[in-house]
């Protein structure tokens, strides 16, 4: 175990441009739920896909139901241990970008600027016109949904409004996975922190990096599909391990 540490920790200190990419896992200490865990969101709620979204009114109905009960959940969720790590690292200077697969916002929050955060999977935090992409804020849509639910459209063209996060079979946002993916393949280290490794094409993110000679780390509960390709892979709790490594 120690010489895990030891190791870990050498990887850091000899990196100039660490790029940390992270997934659910190291939110679930700050009482978000996963999707794959036991008890994650998985079991309970089969994710709604996106030709669902645009195909049924009652799969949009039910995808605001599910949006609305997260929200106690998240508006009261603070950054953890592992997120005040990352951001120790980042006041350091070690670190280039936090590429995150959530939606969150937990990064911001302990500190890593909006720039220094690319969000691959979007934010839950707003709504979003598919058609124009007119933002509608959360509040707008809870009032018209609350009382009978009655679905949001776009004020300005008709549209079918949807939080601004990234459904399965929705593309990807372009600006965020160009600005990852230059991240990715011009860092000496990139840390995978919290991800099942299996959502694509964001689990190609880390791939970039060892493609372009950068070090890999995959720290996780349990083992993932990219464990092979990495230099160090640590099967532990995110915010003790990492807390150790930054000796916060
Ligand atoms: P995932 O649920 O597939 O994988 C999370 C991984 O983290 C699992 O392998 C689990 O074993 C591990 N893990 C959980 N807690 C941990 C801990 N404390 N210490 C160590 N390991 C821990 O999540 P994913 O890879 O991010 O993919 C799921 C998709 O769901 C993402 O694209 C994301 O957009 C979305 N999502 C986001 C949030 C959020 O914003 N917090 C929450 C749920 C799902
Ligand atoms: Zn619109």
């Amino acid at each position: 175990m120690q010489a895990e540490f030891d190791a870990f920790t050498e990887l850091i200190e000899n990196s100039r441009s660490i790029v940390i990419f992270t997934g659910a896992g190291i939110s679930t200490e700050s009482g978000i739920p996963d999707f794959r865990s036991p008890g994650g969101l998985w079991e309970k709620n089969r994710p709604i896909d996106f030709s669902e979204f645009l195909g049924s009114e009652e799969a949009r109905r039910e995808s605001w139901r599910r949006k609305f009960a997260m929200e106690s959940v998240l508006s009261k969720a603070k950054p953890n241990k592992g997120h005040m790590a990352i951001s120790s690292l980042y006041d350091k200077g070690k670190i280039g970008a936090v590429i995150t697969q959530n939606i969150d916002g937990l990064h911001q929050a302990s500190g890593i600027r909006d720039e220094d955060v690319i969000e691959v999977h979007g934010n839950t935090t707003y709504a979003k016109c598919l058609d124009c992409g007119s933002r509608m804020e959360l509040v707008e849509v809870q009032k018209i949904f609350s009382e009978d639910e009655t679905l949001p459209i776009c004020g300005r063209c008709g549209g079918i409004i949807k939080t601004a996060t990234i459904s399965f079979g929705q593309a990807m946002p372009e600006e965020e996975m160009r600005r990852a993916s230059a991240a990715a393949l011009t860092c000496d280290l990139l840390l995978a922190i919290g991800s099942s490794l299996v959502v694509y094409p964001a689990a190609d993110i880390p791939l970039m990096a060892k493609q372009g000679g950068a070090g890999l780390v995959i720290l996780n509960r349990e083992p993932t599909p990219l464990d092979g390709h990495a230099d160090l892979v640590l099967n532990r709790e995110i915010g003790e391990t990492l807390a150790a490594v930054t000796k916060l």
